[in-house]
């Protein structure tokens, strides 16, 4: 046997079936991932759930809540990001928790 025949690629028919499988469940997989909507965003908790209110609850208000999107103005009504829909500056819920 030649130097050249020793080093010629001789794949067998197992080891290109192994090679072949891997290959096809990893596409399988790799297309699975690409089908499956992920969610950006956790879902938000309804108002009633959170016991959201539009006035303060004492010194608490949704503008000084680290969960506060503010609105376009101060006074303009935000978002909330834990609690869905339009909220108050002025609102709170028992999700409050306060900027440190
Ligand atoms: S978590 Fe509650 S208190 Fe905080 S911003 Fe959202 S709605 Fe307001």
């Amino acid at each position: 046997m030649s130097k050249a025949d020793e080093n010629e690629f001789k794949p067998s028919r197992r080891g290109l079936f192994k090679v072949g499988l891997t290959a096809a469940v990893g596409a399988v997989v790799a297309t699975c991932f690409a089908l499956v909507p992920r969610r950006a965003h956790a879902a938000k908790a309804s108002k009633t759930v959170a016991m959201y209110q539009p006035k303060p609850h004492g010194n608490q208000f949704c503008a000084n809540c680290i969960h506060f999107i503010p609105g376009k103005t101060p006074q303009a009504d935000g978002t909330c990001q834990v609690v869905e829909g339009s909220i108050s500056p002025h609102g709170w819920c028992v999700l409050y928790a306060p900027k440190a």
